[in-house]
């Protein structure tokens, strides 16, 4: 196993097993040491959508975690004002990490042609390896506003780290919704997750 460290953020309301099953899959794949997911409090990508308390979504990602050597939850960008913007993340887990620690970040096969769109990113793509995580059967979609944006060789480097993971059907908006119709979450969320959200009356 290297010393390489994959950085899984998302809004995470809530964390579930589809998230930690991928970046289970991302981790062992690459061979990386461990897997740090990180709660973003103002995602640029979801502004004007109402979230869960930053605190209570990292909470639970937290408990989620809680006993598993391998991964890691940072409050990294819950400690810095304005949008969340994954570039100012990877800078700063590369300043921590310093120059020789292989770093990736990992999103879903649907962000991958939103790309273009993220703030400095042709720098990002140089500051880390961007994983994107499919399932398997994937078809590239099109990528002709990132051919736009990046050099040629950035964009193979993104096709290259195009890795096909176990994608299970669960999603936190439809997790959110059986919370508020009273149907049980049970077996989408690890158990500490359902008592937390339980205990703390989210998403009634
Ligand atoms: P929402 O339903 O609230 O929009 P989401 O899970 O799509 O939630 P995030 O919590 O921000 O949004 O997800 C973090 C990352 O995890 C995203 O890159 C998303 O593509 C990926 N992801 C979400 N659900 C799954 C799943 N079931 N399997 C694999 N990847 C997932």
């Amino acid at each position: 196993m290297g010393n390489g460290i994959a950085l899984f953020g998302g809004t995470f309301d809530p964390i579930h097993h589809g998230h930690l099953i991928v970046a289970r899959a991302v981790v062992e794949q690459l061979g990386y040491a461990r897997v740090v997911l990180i709660p973003a409090p103002n995602p640029p990508h979801k502004v004007g959508r109402e979230l869960t308390d930053a605190t209570h979504r990292l909470e639970m990602a937290r408990r989620a975690v809680e006993g598993e050597p391998r991964f890691d939850v940072s409050d990294i960008e819950l400690r810095r004002p304005g949008l969340s913007y994954t570039i100012l993340t990877v800078e700063a887990f590369r300043r921590e990490v310093g120059p020789d620690v292989p770093l990736a970040w990992i999103i879903g096969g649907d962000s991958l042609p939103e790309l273009h769109s993220w703030y400095r990113i042709g720098e990002l793509v140089d500051a880390c390896r961007i994983v994107t995580a499919v399932r398997a059967g994937y078809e590239t979609p099109d990528l002709s506003a990132l051919r736009r944006t990046l050099a040629p060789e950035q964009v193979d480097r993104l096709c290259r780290d195009i890795l096909p993971t176990p994608v299970i059907e669960i999603s936190a908006t439809d997790i959110r919704r059986r919370v508020h119709d009273g149907e049980s979450i049970r077996y989408l969320v690890p158990e500490s997750v359902r008592a937390y959200i339980h205990d703390h009356n989210l998403y009634k």
